[in-house]
């Protein structure tokens, strides 16, 4: 569904990635996982073209989204969930999950608010409270569920592990899985393998920009060298 092909992203000067490649097959969940500055973050917004790659190509469903501007990429179905939350603080939770509202899109699931209060029973009972009353896992949910109101086909999540309470993570996992059966493709950065292996099909290791692993969690729990070398303990 989606293919990085050789890709070089830089910050003025500084070249972060380095001819990066991975595909994220139709239906599954793949884990971007490195250490902190590994490059994750830099490899969703090359994604989303928030970040301009200076060469390789990026193909969704086939079509060469390098180039376009972010809007349009997003218009292809392509969600994405940045690290830090990015909701109205002064909005409603049904208030925010309006705002994110997308015309239904051929081949994704069409959310309704109420759908996505059975899959985050917490923002139900939160329906009414403002955007600054929730708990910094009840807004990393509000933005996925947000998200979601554009009927994507492919979601990226940055770290939505990152500083949220265990109950939460575990809560996250749950809904990763779901919106696997529903048909969703997800592309997550993580540094927490154990939260990874959990909600995972492949995983991307990635050490200073350059890819390290590409394959299976079956593989990469059959080399716990490169877990390893390439991630946290
Ligand atoms: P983290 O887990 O800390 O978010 P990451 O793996 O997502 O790490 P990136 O945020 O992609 O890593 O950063 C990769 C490298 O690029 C780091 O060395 C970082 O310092 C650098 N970098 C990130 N953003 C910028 C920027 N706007 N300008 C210059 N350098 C940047």
């Amino acid at each position: 569904m989606l293919e990085v092909r050789k890709i070089n992203s830089l910050y003025g000067k500084a070249h972060v990635l380095h001819d990066l490649s991975f595909e994220v097959p139709h239906g599954e969940v793949v884990a971007l996982l490195g250490r902190n500055g590994a490059g994750k973050t830099t490899t969703l917004k090359s994604i989303m073209q928030l970040v301009r790659p200076a060469s390789g190509e990026i193909l969704f469903r086939g079509e060469k989204i390098t180039g376009l501007p972010p809007h349009r990429v997003a218009k292809l179905g392509i969600g994405y969930v940045p690290e830090e939350r990015r909701i109205f603080s002064d909005l409603t939770v049904s208030e925010n999950l309006l705002v994110g509202q997308q015309p239904p899109r051929e081949g994704a699931v069409t959310w309704t608010e109420e759908m996505l209060f059975d899959l985050f029973p917490n923002l139900a009972e939160r329906r009414d409270n403002r955007g600054k009353a929730l708990s910094g896992g009840e807004q990393q949910m509000l933005t996925i569920a947000r998200t979601l109101m554009g009927n994507p086909l492919f979601v990226l999540l940055d770290e939505p592990s990152e500083g949220v309470a265990p109950v939460i993570v575990e809560q996250m996992a749950m809904v990763i899985k779901k919106l696997k059966r529903e048909g969703l493709t997800v592309l997550l950065s993580e540094q927490n393998l154990h939260f990874a292996q959990a909600v995972s099909d492949r995983a991307v290791i990635i050490e200073s920009g350059s890819q390290m692993f590409f394959g299976t969690l079956a593989d990469l729990a059959a080399h716990p060298e490169i877990r390893d070398a390439y991630l946290a303990a």
